[in-house]
């Protein structure tokens, strides 16, 4: 038995976890697995009414929990970074959360807007470091004048004393970001993108940087990477800088079967890569700690457009669940319902409305239900 983190969020993501949950439920009942879900009400429709994001005391319940699936949270009426901030990222960074893994794979069924490209030659995972880079939170901009000590930044910042001082003049104007990678934090997404080539029988792991000119930083992660592959001689390595990067996903995606990337280089090719498979409809993620809790969501957010009108494709929010049935272990549930979902995409009866077919959510789910229960005959 699993007890897992039930979070569906707003928008659209109470009506596609819906169809995800009892798909679960099904494929495990049919394997003997119970799936315990502990639902909690957080997003916005709740900060809205109760004011609360998410409380450090239900981060404490989640953390005795085997993993946490979510839907959406967003809402046009709630300012743009405060749900994210408070709850996506603030689960993300307390469960150090530091793989974002995203499989980038064109189904049977589905057009690619590559011309030509088939479920052949669409199918690698990105691995996304997700604690780092530019994202550690540390930056400001102000004008010279405004200038005050908060403009120093004097930080422990992983284990190292930093000290950088912006002195400006007058009407002088700057905005800064700091990135920062380290090599511990570099070793550990790395070692992971090798050690799922080698659970998933694949041979190549790809680096995806930009160490021609920020050097400094992502120079680093390349060092780290040709350390960390001397420990799997049987896997081969290649580097690209991203520029590359976004062109060869567009002309050879087939040249791919693990894509190894700092957080900010992953955030952009990780979107491409859904529209390169198909749509934002069907792009499932993980967030995960091999040594904690994960989270896994469709990559998509509350699409408020289109909420409650049945016309949300639920198949990402499946497939997300499908990876956590994997990281959990049960490998045979997550590979039936990958394998039931492809089969249904790929005899094109059930078309979601987000490729111009007419199939609602839950006439796609009822659709995956039906095949599994074929299963049992
Ligand atoms: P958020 O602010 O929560 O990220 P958003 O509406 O800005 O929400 P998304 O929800 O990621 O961004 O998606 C953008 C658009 O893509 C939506 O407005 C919707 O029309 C479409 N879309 C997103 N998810 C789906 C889905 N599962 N099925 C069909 N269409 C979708």
């Amino acid at each position: 038995m699993y007890n897992i983190a039930l979070i569906p969020g707003d928008g659209i993501g109470p009506e596609v976890i819906r169809e995800g949950k009892r798909i679960i439920d099904f494929a495990s009942e049919l394997n003997n697995v119970q799936i315990n879900w502990v639902e909690f009400p957080f997003g916005a429709e709740h900060y809205l009414k109760k004011g609360e994001l998410l409380p450090d005391s239900v981060l404490e319940e989640i953390k005795g929990m085997d993993a946490i699936y979510l839907g959406a949270v967003g809402d046009p009426q709630v300012k743009p970074g405060i749900l994210e901030k408070e709850i996506l990222l603030k689960i993300r960074f307390s469960l150090d959360q530091y793989i974002n893994l995203r499989p980038i794979r064109l189904l049977q069924g589905i057009e690619s807007p590559l011309r030509n490209k088939t479920f052949k030659n669409i199918n690698f995972y990105v691995v996304r470091e997700n604690t780092e880079d530019f994202y550690i939170g540390t930056g400001s901009s102000f004008k010279g004048k405004e200038y005050h000590s908060d403009h120093v930044i004097k930080r422990n910042l992983f284990q190292s004393n930093i000290q950088i001082d912006f002195q400006l003049d007058g009407e002088e104007e700057i905005g800064y970001q700091l990135g920062l990678l380290t090599r511990k934090g570099s070793d550990r997404i790395i070692r992971y993108a090798f050690e799922l080539a080698e659970k998933k029988g694949l041979s190549k792991v790809s680096t995806v940087d930009k160490a021609n000119v920020l050097s400094d930083m992502y120079g680093l992660w390349r060092r780290v990477f040709k350390d960390v592959s001397r420990d799997f001689p049987d896997i081969s390595t290649d580097y690209y800088y991203v520029d590359a990067m976004t062109m060869l996903m567009v002309t050879n995606p087939e040249r791919f079967q693990i894509v190894v990337t700092p957080n900010m280089f992953g955030d952009i090719i990780t979107d491409l890569g859904a529209a390169i498979q198909g749509g934002i409809g069907i792009a499932a993620s993980a967030n995960i700690n091999p040594e904690g809790i994960s989270m896994f969501e469709p990559i998509h957010g509350s699409a408020p457009d289109i909420k409650n009108q049945g016309k949300a494709n639920p198949i990402a929010a499946i497939l997300a669940g499908a990876m956590m049935l994997d990281s959990l272990g049960e490998t045979k549930i997550a590979s039936t319902i990958e394998n039931v979902t492809q089969e249904v995409l790929k005899e094109g009866k059930i078309k979601p409305i987000e490729f111009g077919g007419k199939a609602s959510t839950s006439e796609i789910g009822d659709g995956i239900i039906k095949k599994l229960k074929k299963l049992l005959n």
